[in-house]
């Protein structure tokens, strides 16, 4: 599905309408809930939104889904042991430290954070393993995990103008990032207001994107493009929060191709936020355009 497929979706939202109404689409709900599967996606995806927010104090509250201490006494796999050594940390301090980056992060970008009690797929026994395991096809035995994900969010809430939840899209099909999609897709389904979010640093590779939209299009979910907020005036703050998270900085850019160095960092990000955005920095944002049939 191209762009302008996409916003000939009935009861979708022109992306290219000026940034006035975006704008007020943004700031309509009192309370703003960022479903992140894992520390330093928030501030990789949305950190400029989350910064608007902020600025006109709604305080975003930013929720790691899986974010929680590997299960103690499970031995740690092979690929879970060399991904502790590529971010410099060991088991005992692995999430603490990852915490304290995220609480940095959300100090700059004037959110507060809470942390889901889900291990990371990494921690979750040896279902993902490997790195083909992780952009892969969620466990057939993990098919409660976003119905678990989105009542602890509270799913039986009844839907309500004052509160947006952000979800992520699952672009680059990370196992995680799939099973947030799709608990924001059930929370979405209940009626509650969700904007899905392009997830970095894997929405950067070419037609990243487009083959997701496509991938979920044949699930039978259909989205379509919610609003493209500009992020000019937080643009800074946005670059500071990623590089708040050095464990991981190695890791997120080697995926495009990027040395982990501030000037690379802030001109990969930037080029891709000028294209969403048609030359000014922009957060893009998706809809459930139609219920799943
Ligand atoms: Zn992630």
């Amino acid at each position: 599905m191209s762009e302008g497929d996409a916003a000939t979706v009935p009861g979708s939202l022109d992306p290219r309408a000026p940034g006035g109404r975006d704008r007020r689409l943004l700031f309509a709900p009192r309370r703003h809930l960022i479903l992140a599967p894992h520390f330093d996606d928030a501030a990789l995806s949305l950190g400029g939104t989350a910064a608007l927010l902020a600025a006109a104090g709604l305080t975003p509250e930013i929720a790691v889904v899986f974010g929680a201490e590997p299960p103690a006494g499970d031995p740690l796999t092979p690929f879970a042991a060399a991904m502790h050594v590529r971010w410099g940390l060991d088991r005992g301090a692995v999430v603490r430290a990852r915490r304290a980056e995220e609480d940095a992060a959300a100090a700059l970008l004037g959110a507060t954070v809470r942390v889901l009690p889900f291990p990371d797929a990494i921690y979750r026994g040896d279902r993902y393993a490997s790195e083909a395991a992780l952009f892969g096809t969620p466990a057939a035995d993990e098919a409660d995990l976003p119905g678990d994900v989105a009542a602890a969010l509270g799913a039986g809430d009844s839907p309500t103008a004052d509160r947006r939840v952000y979800a992520p899209l699952g672009v680059g099909s990370h196992v995680d990032h799939q099973q947030v999609f799709a608990a924001g897709l059930a929370l979405s389904s209940l009626g509650q207001d969700v904007w899905f979010y392009e997830d970095l640093p894997y929405a950067g590779r070419r037609d990243a994107l487009a083959s997701r939209l496509t991938a979920v299009a044949a699930q039978g979910v259909s989205l379509a493009p919610a609003a493209t907020v500009g992020v000019v005036s937080t643009w800074d703050r946005k670059i500071g929060a990623v590089l708040t998270y050095p464990s991981q900085l190695e890791a997120v850019f080697s995926y495009l191709g990027v040395r982990p160095e501030r000037d690379a960092i802030e001109r990969t990000l930037r080029g891709y936020a000028e294209a969403v955005g048609g030359g000014v920095p922009a957060e893009r944002f998706w809809l459930l355009a139609s219920p799943r049939g």
